[in-house]
């Protein structure tokens, strides 16, 4: 059958998804709402909550004795899950922190291991917490370095890759970017940027946020220096889920965290006063670790580690194409535009419309039609794409709740004040 607008079509795609039966591994109150938001935050995962009760039993039995049992060790040992998802061998991936606090440290520690030069590149895309991090890092450094933000050619869906690649020099200490760009889904080369930044002897750190789940990486076989990324988006690792990071094992005892604490220590129950860096990975951790909400995360890893990652990325790309088919036949001729890349070799996995009434359509799916996607200024309205839940029928569906706002200007009832998150 060709592709086609009628419902059956979306029937089709779902009777012969290989992946529809992973919808099950998630605790889904209401299945009338449709949820287009998991490159946010994902769906709660049933193992997730049955990990939570049993953690709340262990607490209460073994008490400080459990970090003896698997408490310690959770950084390491859920980072090796991690590795399985973004092409890592082992002893390189460490859960801990925020992405905002890993991006410091892992980029503090590259421009150190660098300190003759100036240039930190970036992209105008990139998530602002990622920008807010490096203006620190340079203001705290002495303001000595050079941040330089390369912009886009077609109103911010794709990045100036040949401005990028022009820029990077003998000066430049680092090129670090989203691997999907947070609005358009852009998603870079990661092979080819750092393939150049290493020509030049610069560093790359990658942020795996929008990508890790969604996406295959290949951190190993890129021979990427940094990484960093976020679980609790396509992960459906919980809100406050824990981070990660990734140092390429043969820069790990050269490198340093710019924050020395007690589990980044060699030996910390020796409780000696002098720091001493632990070898590898592990002296980037600093203080005590979320246990309740890493532990939560380490379930969610189950379902995508079993689908593989190369299924994941094979359906993904299926709907995003499918999205796309529709809303070029059903939503266009409502104003909207396609805010993302067409090629799905350089699309992640949300798909951005752009509609002058964004703000208002997005709140109207939200409180009249059981839709969520999300917005994103100026005009952005995002539909993330999560392959374990997310079914061709919604897909279907979300359009045809869209058009009825247009439609029937459902919209128009609702403000234009922004709420506090979008
Ligand atoms: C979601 C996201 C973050 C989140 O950072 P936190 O510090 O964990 O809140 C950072 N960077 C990118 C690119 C993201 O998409």
């Amino acid at each position: 059958m060709d592709v086609n607008t009628n419902l059956s079509y979306a029937k089709s795609l779902d009777r012969s998804d290989p992946l529809a039966s992973f919808r099950k591994y998630f605790h889904i109150p209401d299945p009338n709402l449709i949820y287009m938001d998991g490159n946010s935050l994902g769906r709660p995962p049933k193992a997730s909550g049955k990990r939570v009760q049993v953690l709340t039993e262990e607490w209460g039995k073994d008490l400080i004795r459990g970090f003896n049992k698997d408490w310690w060790q959770a950084p390491v040992r859920v980072g090796e899950k991690i590795a399985q998802l973004v092409g890592a061998g082992p002893g390189q991936i460490v859960v801990t922190d925020s992405v905002s606090v890993n991006l410091f440290k892992l980029a503090s520690a590259a421009l150190s291991y660098r300190s003759q030069r100036r240039k930190i590149l970036t992209d105008s895309l990139n998530f602002p917490s990622d920008l807010y991090i490096l203006q620190g890092l340079k203001h705290l450094l002495g303001d000595k370095h050079l941040i330089i933000r390369i912009g886009s050619k077609d109103n911010e869906i794709t990045p100036d890759i040949d401005e990028l690649l022009g820029l990077i020099d003998e000066d430049t200490a680092l090129v670090t970017l989203s691997h999907v760009t947070f609005k358009s889904g852009y998603l870079y080369d990661m092979a080819a940027i750092t393939e150049t930044a290493h020509r030049h002897g610069a560093l790359v750190l990658w942020d795996l946020s929008h990508s890790v789940g969604a996406v295959p990486i290949e951190l190993d076989a890129c021979d990427v220096d940094f990484a960093v990324g976020c679980t609790y988006k396509y992960l459906n690792g919980g809100p406050g889920a824990p981070a990660f990071l990734y140092v390429r094992k043969d820069l790990q005892n050269q490198v340093s965290s710019p924050i020395w604490g007690w589990w980044g220590q060699n030996d910390p129950f020796t409780f000696s006063i002098d720091y001493e860096p632990a070898p590898g990975i592990v002296r980037f951790l600093a203080g005590t670790q979320p246990i309740l909400s890493m532990l939560a995360m380490e379930a969610a890893l189950d379902p995508l580690i079993l689908a593989g990652m190369n299924s994941l990325r094979r359906k993904s790309i299926l709907m995003s194409e499918y999205l796309i088919f529709l809303a070029d036949e059903l939503l266009v001729p409502f104003g909207f535009s396609i805010g993302s890349p067409r090629d799905p070799n350089i699309r992640g996995s949300h798909v951005s419309f752009r509609h002058k009434e964004g703000y208002r359509i997005n709140q109207a799916l939200i409180e009249a039609m059981s839709v969520i996607p999300d917005f994103r200024e100026p005009d952005n309205i995002r539909f993330g794409l999560s392959p374990l839940y997310n079914s061709f029928t919604e897909i279907w569906e979300a359009v045809n709740r869209v058009r009825k706002v247009m439609d029937k200007e459902i919209f128009e009832r609702y403000s234009n004040q922004r709420s506090i998150v979008t």
